[in-house]
């Protein structure tokens, strides 16, 4: 069994053998959208995605446009290792909110979004300061952290 040296932006393992870092595809309850992320933050970012389909937007209508692990860099940065290479950060409506774009969000809607990827212990892209990835939300927690947070919210399978 190979060592992973690899990680993430955020410091998680990263691989380009998702059974290496315990990839899994997770069902997000309420709709018909699966999510593959780490075992270990799953409950985070799988009940985010429902909550955020129940309050937000719905995330299953239209085109499926949702993803989460995927090997690759940091678009337009090659020096770094995107943290959906390590199943940490997922994309939501990635057709509707874009990469760059701004204000897709109304002034509401983005306080109501913050405010759950914060529940969760999840970064959104819409706080970057240089480009925004408005349909970007990933773990910026460390595993010990993100384990505290899954109990706390109740979320342990
Ligand atoms: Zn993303």
């Amino acid at each position: 069994m190979p060592t992973t040296t690899l990680k993430s932006d955020n410091g998680w393992p990263a691989s380009k053998d998702p059974a290496e870092i315990g990839i899994k595809s997770y069902a997000v309850k309420g709709t018909k959208i699966k999510l593959r992320c780490a075992e270990k933050v799953a409950p985070l970012l799988t009940e985010f995605a429902a909550e955020f389909h129940a309050t937000i937007e719905p995330i299953d209508e239209g085109t499926l446009d949702d993803w989460g692990y995927c090997f690759r860099m940091v678009r337009g940065r090659e020096d770094r290792l995107s943290n959906h290479s390590s199943g940490t950060a997922i994309d939501l409506n990635a057709s509707k909110h874009q990469l760059g774009a701004e204000n897709t969000f109304t002034p509401e809607k983005t306080l109501a979004v913050l405010a759950l990827a914060a529940k969760y212990g999840l970064k959104s892209g819409i706080t970057y300061k240089l480009r925004k990835d408005p349909m970007h939300f990933e773990v910026c927690l460390t595993p010990k952290q993100a384990k505290e947070r899954i109990t706390a919210l109740g979320l342990e399978q």
